[in-house]
């Protein structure tokens, strides 16, 4: 509700009758999620904002226009329809582009969100055996569909050596770590999905799967002390043949549930039972977390989930453009690759969103339409370089002094790096030739062309130049 208004609009409201339209207006978007379901919601509805109202039309903005377009054309009437129900005087929803663009961590977060795979609470084959279906392991995340590249193949692997076999010496507790979004749940899952999908048993039992987060188990535990059942709530985990805790770190600073926790991961692990756990730290770097915990923790194997590199983004965004069934130019993978380098849940938001977009208006994908759709998370990964940036680092690099950027001295000693420097701002910024001109003593934008060309000519002709300037290139980037 707090955010519900946009303070500039408010005045609008709050004539008609704010309180009324607030609260109509929340139980629109109570009645849309629960139709459409949370993810669905987040995905598309969560932004909208209410604006104002003008006799018997209501305005709802989004903050982008393909957001906008997707509402409107998806669920429009379906407004329309849930606002006259609410408030008979309103014959239309007007769905335009506006408000407040959500801020950088809100957008990561609100991506983060929409990717986030239901929790698995405790999948015991033994009670679901004819309902696999109700298993809430997500189905998408398998090993078939992990992407396997240099960063993470070691973890991959020993989560496959894991899932076939379980409890085997050295690979117990497997701990894999990483940073946000780099495959640790998607490995879990395919794990868990594995042990049971092959029906796998255990002295001619069927295997056991527990997988919750860390913060599932805390709820669960602090459930059971409510409820004075304690004991099930150890009785049940303890059964399990696999317990899998994701996102270990949350249990960090919950010094109880962290007790509780270790004192189950001895049992398990006594009874010779397989742990695997996720965090976004190795365990030597997990400070805060009770020491004995955290040696235990590194008795089995650990494994790292490196950063993406280049290529396996680009495998990535392969695959899954293949599974989706929608052709992407090479030239549009690679430009969202060299932008999005966070984490692959990024990748994949922005992915299904030219997906979306390319299916809702049977456009085919260009480099134009990605930037377009894509705008808003572009805008957030868009590290700007400044041209000051530009003109530091080339001048530290070539030993000038950075006065020298601006000056008119033509000595080639200090003129070379000055072009290099014009040639990365016009590469690296989104100024034009005349702007970068001004940006050097106030010169003309002919001479920054000819900067450009220049430089062009001499990385094609000189490969150690080129080298040079490659690596001052990735150094601004970084
Ligand atoms: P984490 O748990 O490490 O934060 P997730 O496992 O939730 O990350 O992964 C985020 C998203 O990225 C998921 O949709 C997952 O399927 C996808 N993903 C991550 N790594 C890969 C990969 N190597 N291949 C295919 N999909 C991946
Ligand atoms: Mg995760």
């Amino acid at each position: 509700m707090e955010r519900l208004l946009s303070t500039t609009m408010e005045q609008e409201i709050v004539d008609v009758d704010m309180p009324q339209l607030a609260t109509q207006w929340a139980r629109i978007r109570g009645r849309l999620q629960s139709e459409v379901g949370d993810v669905e919601y987040r995905n598309w509805l969560r932004q909208m904002t209410l604006a104002g109202v003008d006799g018997d039309e209501i305005t709802v903005l989004l903050p982008t226009r393909f957001l906008c377009d997707w509402v409107r054309s998806r669920y429009g009437d379906r407004l329309n329809a849930l606002w006259h129900a609410e408030n008979p005087a309103i014959r239309r929803v007007d769905i335009r582009v506006g408000g407040a663009s959500a801020p950088t961590v809100g957008l990561a977060e609100s991506l983060a969100a929409v990717q986030e795979p239901p929790p698995v609470v405790a999948n015991r084959l033994e009670d679901r055996m004819d309902q696999r279906s109700e298993l809430q392991i997500d189905p998408r995340f398998t090993f078939e569909a992990f992407v396997v590249g240099k960063p993470n193949e070691f973890a991959y692997a020993c989560a496959r050596r894991v899932a076939e076999q379980p409890s085997s010496q050295g690979f117990n507790p497997l701990f894999l770590y990483g940073g946000v979004g780099l495959g640790k749940t998607h490995l879990m899952h395919a794990m868990a999905w594995e042990l049971v999908a092959r029906n796998s048993t255990n002295g001619g039992r069927p295997v056991s799967v527990a997988y919750m987060s860390a913060e599932k188990f805390m709820y669960r535990f602090i459930a059971a002390i409510r409820s004075q059942s304690t004991m099930q709530f150890k009785e049940q985990l303890r059964s399990a043949d696999v317990l899998m805790i994701d996102d270990l770190q949350f249990l960090i600073g919950k010094d109880n549930t962290q007790e509780e926790f270790f004192h189950t991961f001895n049992a398990l692990v006594d009874a010779g039972k397989q742990i695997v756990v996720s965090a976004d730290k190795s365990p030597s770097d997990l400070s805060g977390l009770d020491d004995r915990l955290r040696t235990r923790l590194g008795y089995g194997m650990v494994a790292d989930l490196h950063a993406t590199t280049f290529e396996l983004r680009i495998s990535i965004l392969e695959a899954k453009a293949a599974r989706a069934g929608v052709a992407v130019p090479a030239k549009v993978m690679d430009f969202i690759a060299h932008k999005i380098t966070t984490n692959v849940r990024e990748l994949e938001g922005a992915l299904n969103r030219l997906v979306a977009h390319a299916n809702l208006f049977s456009r085919v994908i260009t480099l134009e339409t990605t930037q377009e759709v894509l705008h808003d998370i572009l805008k957030a990964h868009d590290r700007r370089i400044t041209i000051e940036e530009i003109q530091k680092r080339v001048a530290e690099h070539f030993s000038m002094r950075m006065g020298d950027m601006v000056s008119s001295r033509r000595a080639r000693a200090v003129a070379r790096p000055r072009q290099v420097a014009m040639y990365l701002a016009k590469q690296l910024t989104q100024r034009s030739l005349p702007e970068i001109g001004r940006r050097f003593g106030n010169r003309d934008h002919t001479t920054v062309m000819h900067a450009v060309s220049r430089v062009t000519e001499l990385m094609s002709r000189d490969a150690g130049f080129a080298e040079d300037v490659e690596l001052l290139r990735r150094m601004l980037e970084s």
